[in-house]
């Protein structure tokens, strides 16, 4: 794929003046941006048939909007990013919360807090210091920090470990946590209070009409090209255009000239039901080994909307597919250098996202990395 795209020398009259490969949040920012406020040309391609990346979302056949690759929940605590996303969308407050089924059936809160401790085991914890003390005595010593197992035995304890990480992890992952960068686990705290919320960010809301409708307007700016189902390659050699912006993974881009960066896929079983609810919570996790999936998300819950029907998704981990997650691991970060080594020889090529920068980013964390990179382009454009 890679190599030497028709870059040609700046400054000829062409009809682009970048051309973008990706319409997720890193493609749809910069094409926004670039547009918006310095008056460039923009072609912006996908191969799938639709903006959003990861986090579109429509109506499906039952009429219920759902998520088309798993439940996207906005959360973040910059406000830079919150506010430049609210020129695109108003915002539907939701707080997400999940609960994972335990022992054969129980739901009790995850992130493991107060309340969760106090059902699984019948005792009465009262306060934090009570918490505290309780996951004190359970947890395990661990010299230096390093694994997703580390992290959460510290915290909590073998049994606990077990019941909650140790199964999902291996689905998930397709290896142990021992085996994945700390990172991972850490995600997700551990808490003496009982506060049941999944995060804790500053803010956290739904886009009110959807993420699709949000990048729909993101990209309708005077200058950008908008072509859908195209391949970079099938773009790459026609398409007239001075500088590049790649959100795709980047050892693709480099025809994986180091070998093939590990990517985890997920297999997501959609279900509409001819009943209005499904489950109390958006997401019920289920940590045990033996159950095939990870988790089941009920769309309703986060978008508010209305209706008889309700439509459900079960995330079934594999090696194959789509690459939706890095899978951090330190020979994987020292592979992804290889390729990031390569990227920093290729300076007319901007690397941006989740796939191009293999690091295990949320939605908004893309959308600051995108800002961030605008920001770098305006000022080399401006010296
Ligand atoms: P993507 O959304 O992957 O977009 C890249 C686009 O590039 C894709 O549309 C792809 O088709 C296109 N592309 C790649 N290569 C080519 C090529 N050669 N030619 C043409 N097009 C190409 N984040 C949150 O903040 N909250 C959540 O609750 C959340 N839940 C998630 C749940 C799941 C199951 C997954 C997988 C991710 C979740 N995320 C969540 C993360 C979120 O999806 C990402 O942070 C975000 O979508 C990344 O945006 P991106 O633009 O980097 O990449
Ligand atoms: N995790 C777990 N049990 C859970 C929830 C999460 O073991 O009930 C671990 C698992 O390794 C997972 C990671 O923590 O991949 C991060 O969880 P998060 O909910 O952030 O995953 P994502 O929404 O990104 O898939």
């Amino acid at each position: 794929m890679t190599g030497s795209p028709a870059i040609r020398p700046a400054g000829r009259n062409k009809p682009f003046d970048y051309l973008i490969v990706g319409a997720g949040f890193a493609g749809s920012v910069l094409a926004e941006r670039l547009t918006s406020q310095l008056g460039k040309r923009v072609l912006l391609v996908d191969r799938r048939p639709h903006v959003g990346g990861n986090a579109y979302d429509e109506k499906d056949a039952g009429g219920v909007l759902m998520h088309k690759y798993g439940p996207h929940i906005f959360h973040t605590n910059s406000e830079e990013v919150f506010r430049y996303l609210s020129q695109f969308t108003r915002w539907r407050p939701y707080e997400h919360r999940v609960l994972a089924c335990v022992r054969g059936g129980l739901h009790v809160p995850m992130p493991i807090n107060r309340t969760t401790l106090n059902m699984l085991y019948g005792v009465n914890l009262q306060t934090e210091a009570d918490a505290e003390a309780f996951l004190a005595s359970r947890a395990e010593p661990v010299e230096k920090i390093r694994t997703s197992e580390d992290v959460v035995i510290s915290q909590v304890g073998r049994e606990l470990y077990e019941m909650f990480f140790r199964g999902y992890t291996r689905k998930q992952w397709g290896m142990d946590p021992s085996e994945l960068d700390k990172a991972v686990t850490a995600r997700v705290p551990t808490r003496t209070n009982t506060d049941d919320r999944y995060f804790t960010d500053k803010f956290q809301a739904m886009p009110l009409d959807g993420y699709t409708r949000m990048f729909e307007n993101m990209v309708d700016q005077k200058g950008v090209t908008l072509q859908l189902g195209v391949e970079y390659e099938d773009v790459r050699d026609e398409a007239d255009f001075d500088r590049l912006i790649f959100t795709g993974p980047i050892d693709e881009y480099f025809d994986h000239r180091y070998g093939k960066l590990p990517y985890r896929s997920l297999r997501f079983q959609h279900e509409t039901l001819d009943q209005p609810w499904f489950q109390p919570v958006a997401v019920v996790n289920y940590p045990n080994e033996e159950t095939p999936y990870t988790r089941v998300s009920e769309y309703k819950h986060m978008t508010g909307q209305q209706c008889d029907k309700t439509t459900i998704t079960y995330e079934h981990p594999s090696a194959e597919g789509d690459p939706y997650y890095p899978v951090p691991r330190p020979e994987n970060q020292a592979l992804y250098k290889k390729y990031e080594a390569l990227a920093l020889e290729t300076p007319e090529v901007h690397f941006v996202g989740r796939l191009a920068t293999y690091r295990y980013y949320n939605m908004d964390q893309v959308t600051g990395q995108a800002l961030a990179t605008f920001r770098r382009i305006a000022e080399r454009e401006g010296s």
